[in-house]
Formats: C-alpha cells, sequence, structure tokens
C-alpha cells in the first residue's frame, strides 16, 4: 500500500500557520493534522483534543520516559510534542500527515524521516508579524517580545528547509501548500512506490 508523505511546517508565532492550514486541510482530503501535546495554558476558543492535547508538565514528562514523542521541545517556557503513534498508523494507512512544529522539533523529525517535506512559513515583513501578534489579544507583551526575539532565530534557519512560503494572504499561502504538495506526490520516490515489488 501506497504510504502517505510527512509534511513539516515551521514558521513564527502569529505568522497564520493554524489559519493556513485549516484551509488548506479542509481542501485536500489525505491530508491529516497531528494534534500535538503542550504544557501550555488554553487560549480563549482553544478547545482540548482539537488544538492539542492541553496537559501539565509531570504528564509531559511521563510521556517522554515512555518514549511517545516523536519529537518534544521547549518553546518560551512550555513543551511541545509529537505522539509518535498517530503518526506512524496515519502514514501506513496511506495518509498525509501536516506536523506544525517549531525548528528544534523539525529538525529531530528531518533526522528520523530523512523523506519528511520540510516547510517554512514567513511573514511578509517583521512589522506586519508584531501587528498580527498584537491582535490576537491572547499574549502579554512581554510574551510578544520573546516570540519577535524567536521569530528573527526562526527566520534564519529558513536555508535548512526545503520550501518557504510567504503568508501574505490566507488564500495565497494555501495555493503555495496545496501546490507543493501536489509538486512532492509527484517525485520519483512517492511516485516508484506504485511499482514496489511485492
Ligand atoms: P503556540 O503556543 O503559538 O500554539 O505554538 C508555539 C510554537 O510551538 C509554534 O511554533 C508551533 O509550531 C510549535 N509547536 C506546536 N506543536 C508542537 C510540537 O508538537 N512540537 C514542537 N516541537 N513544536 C510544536
Amino acid at each position: 500500500m501506497k504510504k502517505g508523505r510527512l509534511f513539516i511546517v515551521s514558521g513564527p508565532s502569529g505568522v497564520g500557520k493554524s489559519t493556513v492550514l485549516r484551509a488548506l486541510l479542509a481542501k485536500r482530503e489525505n491530508a491529516r493534522f497531528s494534534i500535538s501535546a503542550t504544557t501550555r495554558p488554553m487560549r480563549e476558543g482553544e478547545k482540548d483534543g482539537e488544538d492539542y492535547h492541553f496537559v501539565d508538565v509531570q504528564t509531559f514528562r511521563e510521556w517522554i520516559a515512555e518514549d511517545d514523542f516523536l519529537e518534544y521541545a521547549e518553546y518560551v517556557g512550555n513543551f511541545y510534542g509529537t505522539p509518535k503513534k498517530f503518526v506512524r498508523a496515519a502514514l501506513d494507512a496511506g495518509q498525509d500527515i501536516v506536523l506544525d512544529i517549531e525548528i528544534q522539533g523539525a529538525m529531530q523529525v528531518a533526522e528520523r524521516m530523512p523523506d519528511a517535506v520540510k516547510i517554512f512559513i514567513g511573514p511578509p515583513s517583521w512589522e506586519e508579524l508584531e501587528r498580527r501578534l498584537t491582535s490576537r489579544g491572547t499574549n502579554t507583551p512581554e510574551d510578544i517580545r520573546k516570540r519577535l526575539v524567536r521569530a528573527k532565530v526562526e527566520v534564519r534557519t529558513a536555508r535548512d528547509y526545503d520550501y518557504f512560503v510567504v503568508n501574505d494572504a490566507v488564500e495565497n499561502a494555501v495555493r503555495e501548500l496545496d501546490a507543493i504538495m501536489t509538486a512532492e506526490h509527484c517525485k520519483p520516490i512517492a511516485r516508484m512506490q506504485l511499482f514496489a515489488e511485492t
């Protein structure tokens, strides 16, 4: 059976990744979003088990000890991790999986799963990123400052990704991501599976 492909999507906090990915997944039937675990407090409007699995630090540490994560990282004072079982099972079932993870986690996954496609989503400018972070209204000024410092580091690492998508408008970013996913399915590494010896 043809395996699904793994897409790692990273980009600064506030760049609009969640909105873009939601619209992308609505378009691509065979793609699923991997729901991460996090120790960060739930934001207004978020749902446990939908946006994240919200857990306490002790539970997160237990899951690390049980080797339940494909990768995990600390980001601005909280832990985030990708559940291994779901990702492996979905890929084996032929579904594409999209991970929305920051750069340290992205590099861990890329090392373990070298066929993964790494996509970076960037803002059209620093000013626009600050505006988006501020208008979200759920982050403190100190948190925004930390996220902006972090964003500058992240954009510098974008050269290690396979693609760079600029989120100037959601529909543009979705169109580019959709095209990238389609193109990746046309790569020999994906197509040759059709002719694999049994
Ligand atoms: P936020 O707190 O804004 O939801 O997410 C903060 C950062 O954590 C984002 O860059 C997001 O991509 C990243 N993130 C979310 N889930 C995971 C995960 O499972 N692993 C890693 N390494 N990063 C994650």
